[in-house]
Order: structure tokens, then sequence, then C-alpha cells
């Protein structure tokens, strides 16, 4: 078996704040380096670049009817404002309406909770000049960080533009009070570091086949992270364990994917630099969210259907309850599957108000031992199934209605390039 007290410990011991591309998360991936050095198994940091925004200064004012300036911070790696900031008429953009899409021009605008494609898209398209997003709870006004967001490649790419982020309360503020005009200085030095992807071999005993076993393990800041993802780190040690002192039949791949956090750019620098390599590999199982107290266990099949069939039949057969379904999950899993690697994410997901990710509230205390083990225990006779197969029963094939599906996770449109 494996060791339940070490994947525990491991458990708590990476449970701090460990953001893509800083020391700290450099300072995980060398902790599990060093846990797999104990149980005999060699590992490598694979690198990739990542920016990252070294903030200057970042001031939001509102301007008319009063003056009074507001608590924000810039999205790292957005565009600069002039030295003395820009002024102009402030917006509420609602949501990407054709009204609001035709108001929204020349505007600084507020827009609800958190920035995505979709959103941003329509967003830039309208012309407005700068962006103001929030978060927090209106009902727990101060329980709440202060978000430090990001401007992503993939939006810079449509158009970079200044944006904050402000505390929800102060949102509310700005349209309740009538404000009709803002300045927004943003300035910061963009640099280029680096994220790493720990990656382990266990050798097969048989073929070149290979299956590979993500689990991201960044954090998002403020966050301890330890639900979303240290569960899914520890899942792939004990396997790593397990396997360590059972050969599998077939090749497994290890890797502990960096800053997924950031828009899975762990997995996809994977795909990426290995693509010459990817004919062998024949399956991806991604773990992101498991052992909570409470939740529901899902396994998200970005596969044909036979993956779904075997999932739902061996919980019934061990008696493990689960719902398998074929769809894109958000995560490391949906860059392998980009790649026409059948792919699929095992996670026990938390009901509302259950254990929530992405802030300070991610700790190790909504989490249970017993549902961790039991998670793990079911993902690992899983994967001896697979690891040991007599051939790998997954058709290596990724469906079309998965493929669109993909795309449209990836808000590519069609014939657009990958
Ligand atoms: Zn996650």
């Amino acid at each position: 078996m494996y060791n339940q007290k070490k994947t525990s410990a491991l458990l708590k011991t990476m449970s701090f704040e460990r953001f893509g591309g800083t020391k700290e998360e450099l300072k995980c991936a060398k902790l599990i380096q060093e846990e797999l050095k104990k149980i005999k198994l060699d590992s490598k940091l694979e690198s990739f670049p990542v920016q990252m925004g070294n903030i200057k200064k970042a001031k939001l004012e509102v301007v008319a009817p009063f003056k009074i300036d507001i608590e924000c911070n810039a999205y790292m790696c957005c565009a600069n404002t002039p030295a003395k900031g820009i002024e102009a008429d402030f917006y509420y953009f609602e949501q990407a309406s054709e009204v609001n899409v035709k108001q929204a021009k020349g505007k600084i605008c507020l827009v609800n909770g958190y920035v995505g494609m979709k959103l941003y898209k329509d967003f830039a398209k309208a012309g407005a000049i700068a962006l103001i997003s929030f978060n927090g709870n209106i009902d727990f006004p101060n329980g709440y960080d202060l978000d430090r967001r990001e401007m992503r490649k993939t939006l810079a790419g449509i158009k970079n533009i200044p944006a904050v982020n402000i505390l929800v309360k102060d949102a509310m503020m700005l349209i309740e009070k009538n404000v009709s005009k803002v300045k927004l200085t943003t300035i910061q030095e963009t640099t280029t570091v680096k994220s790493h992807n720990v990656v382990c071999d266990i050798k097969g005993t048989e073929g070149s086949d290979v299956i590979v076993l993500t689990a991201h393990y960044d954090s998002v800041r403020f966050s301890k992270g330890a639900y979303d993802n240290a569960t899914g780190s520890v899942c792939l040690y004990a396997l790593a364990d397990y396997f360590s002192k059972n050969q599998p039949k077939h090749t497994l791949r290890f890797v502990w994917c960096g800053s997924e956090e950031r828009g899975l750019l762990g997995s996809k620098a994977y795909v990426e630099k290995h693509k010459k390599e990817l004919d062998d590999i024949k399956l991806c199982i991604n773990i992101d969210m498991i052992g909570s107290t409470l939740g529901k266990r899902i396994a998200v099949c970005t596969s044909d259907m036979s993956l779904v069939n075997c999932i739902d039949y061996l919980g019934k057969v061990v008696g493990f309850p689960i719902s398998a379904k074929q769809d894109v999950y958000s995560s490391d899993s949906t860059p392998f599957a980009d790649a026409d690697i059948p792919a699929l994410s095992f996670a026990r997901i938390t009901p509302n108000g259950g254990g929530d990710i992405h802030h300070r509230y991610d700790v190790l205390e909504h989490l249970s031992d017993r549902y961790l083990f039991e998670d793990i225990d079911f993902i690992l006779e899983f994967t001896k199934r697979m690891a040991n197969a007599y051939i790998i029963p997954v058709p290596r094939v990724v469906p079309q209605n998965m493929k669109d599906a993909i795309d449209a996770y990836f808000c590519r449109e069609k014939g657009e390039k990958k």
C-alpha cells in the first residue's frame, strides 16, 4: 500500500501560499522532490516562463460628484497609464449586452466579478479604456482579501488596458453614490520568471505506452490551497509511493504542474515541450481537489464514453459513490485532451458554503483524512487497472463533441488556431 501517515504529513507541510512563479512555489516543488527522494524516486524540475508584474503604483480616485480614494490592486501585467493617470466617465458594464457594449466606449468600466475571456472580448471590443473588477462577499465586508488579479496573456492578446481590482463594498458604493467620473493610475514593470513542473517516471515492465498522472501544486494568492490542490498533489505522491513498490506494466509519468491557477500554464508547457513524445501517452489522469469533509465525488472525462462507463462500473463494483460524465474540467487534464489524449479529472466537489476555494478559507480544517484516503484508494484502484491493463482499454481519441467543448472552453472561434 501507500504510506498514509506520510501522505497526511505532506498535505500539512505543503499548505502554504504558493503562487505560480514565486519562490514559495519553487519551495513546494523542492519539497515534493525531497519526499520522492525519500521513497527512492528521482524526479526533475522542468521550468517554463511565466510573466510577473512588479507594481509601482495603483490608484483609483473618484473625481465626481465628490472626491475620495478607493483601495485597489492593479492587475498584474496590465497596461500602464500615463504617469499622471487617466480620467474618464465611469460606467457600470453589467454584462456584455448590446446596450452595455454601446455605452462603454471611452469609459472606465466596472464589471461584475471575475473577468473571463468571453466577457473580456466583448468588453475590449466595446472600446472601454480601463477596467475595474471586484471580489469579496457583501455579506462579509471584512472577510475577504483584496485579490491581486492578472491580465493573462490570453486577455492581453485581445487588447491590454489598465485594470484594477477593488472590494465589493467599494463597488457597491460607486454605484449607490452615482459616481460619474474616476481617475485611474497603474504603473508597473513586467518581467518574465520561471515556474516549474515536477516530473517523475516509474518505468513499466512492458511496451512503450505511458499514462500521465497530473495534479497542480500551485495556489492562488492569499490561499494556502489545502483543498485546491495540495490534496491532489498528495494523492499523486501516494500513487507514486504505491507504484514504486509495485512496478506497473505501463510506464507512469507523474507531473506535478506549476501555475495551473494562472491559466493551466504548467500542463500547457508540458504538452508544448514534449510535442514529439505525445504519441506514447495513452491517457491522462488528473486530480484536482479531493478529501473535503462535505462534498460529492465526480469524474469528468474528456474522452469517449468508454472511460465514463468504466469509472461508473468500478464505482459500483467497489461501492464508491461517484458520478462520471463526459465534459471538460477546468484543470490540467484539458491541455492533454486538447492534444488528442483522452484525459479525465477526479474531484470531490464541495457544496455551496461547505468549503470554498481561491481565498484564505481554503484550509486543512475543511478536509477529512477519512475522505482523503477513500478518494485516494479509489483513484489508486482505477489507476492500477489502467497501469496493469493487458491493453489500455480507452481508445486514444478525443471525439468531436469533446473537441468542440474544448474549443468553447478556450473561447476559440471556429477555425481559430490552437
Ligand atoms: Zn485547482
